[in-house]
């Protein structure tokens, strides 16, 4: 599979004046292929949404660069680049809530996007009837407004707002972390049959391991700011190899209550260190259980180990 999209050391700091900076991504190279799932995994506070936010352009870059489809993607976006980009990248917010506009009818919201195509009213309105079913909806509902809605529903509402475009590329940031355990299996099987029948490429952003490893083809996992471990999202959630994704697997509750009962559960050690101080050596030093002197000293690099297909960045596999 050839890629659709490369990060090629992207970084965003947010500046807070006097000299500090959030290290909120710092300099991240992946590349996601044609018709995958990458799944983006991560404590709170790990830059994960910013990632996605400055893949899609919502955040200006601080440097690096977002190649997609082989063009590089502009730095700061203007209005006439989210207008051109609009119809092949497409995002999926966390809060079903806050990003439906509640003086809006689901309608007029679903059929935002299709503003300024060669289209009648009649087949707008048939386009946007046509994805409320698709998502599990009624065509009757786009007269309606977002508060009369569940918040599976508004998710619903959501994707089919992102979906109408017909983008090739969406990013899913946290799509299931503000709804009930009940519909998050629900939406997350909506995603995967549009994914499928759409032929899209995704990054599902989520702090939910095991829905991670479901959706994914790959896995990759941050930690403030920077990427330690990347590859097959079975290995890395059955056999992680870096110490920051070993604790994060053990610290994630499993969905079926007798697995959770049984396994050997286990905390993350302490906080994530504030971004805008990162410390020198590994980020993860000051809370790793298998930390060593050099680990203090020098920042791994994210290589690969050998004969895996996965990169992970820590001292234990580069000595
Ligand atoms: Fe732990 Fe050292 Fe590896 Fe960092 S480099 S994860 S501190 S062993």
């Amino acid at each position: 599979m050839s890629a659709l999209v490369k990060l090629d050391q992207l970084t965003k700091h947010f500046d807070l004046g006097r000299g500090q900076r959030v290290h909120a991504v710092d300099g991240i190279s992946l590349e996601i292929k044609r018709g995958e799932t990458l799944g983006l995994v991560g404590e709170s506070g790990s830059g994960k949404s910013s990632l996605g936010k400055t893949l899609m352009g919502l955040h200006d870059k601080t440097s690096g660069n977002v190649i997609y489809d082989g063009e590089e993607l502009p730095r700061h976006y203007r209005a006439a680049d989210f207008q051109r980009m609009a119809s092949r990248m497409q995002m999926i917010f966390q809060d079903p809530y806050s990003s439906l506009n509640p003086r809006m009818t689901v309608g007029e919201i679903i059929s935002e996007g299709l503003r300024g195509k060669p289209l009648s009213k009649a087949q707008k309105q048939q386009a946007v009837g046509e994805w409320l079913e698709k998502v599990g909806l009624n065509a009757a509902h786009a007269s309606r407004y977002p508060h009369e809605f569940s918040g599976g529903q508004r998710q619903r509402i959501g994707i089919a707002r992102a979906l109408i475009m017909s983008p090739e590329f969406v990013v899913c940031d946290e799509p299931i972390s503000a709804l009930d355990v009940s519909v998050q299996a629900q939406v997350v099987n909506l995603l995967n049959d549009l994914k499928t029948s759409m032929g899209l490429t995704m990054l599902f952003i989520a702090h939910d391991l095991s829905m991670v490893r479901y959706i994914s083809d790959r896995m990759a996992v941050m930690y403030l700011g920077a990427l330690v471990e990347l590859g097959n999202a079975r290995d890395v959630y059955f056999q992680p190899r870096h110490p920051y994704t070993e604790v994060l697997i053990a610290s994630n509750p499993e969905p079926d209550p007798v697995t959770e009962r049984e396994r050997a559960s286990t905390t993350i050690q302490g906080e994530i260190p504030s971004p805008v101080n990162v410390p020198a050596g590994c980020r993860f030093a000051g809370r790793c259980p298998k930390v060593m002197p050099v680990c203090r000293e020098q920042t791994p690099a994210l290589l690969p180990l050998v004969d895996e297909d996965r990169l992970v960045a820590c001292h234990l596999y580069s000595q």
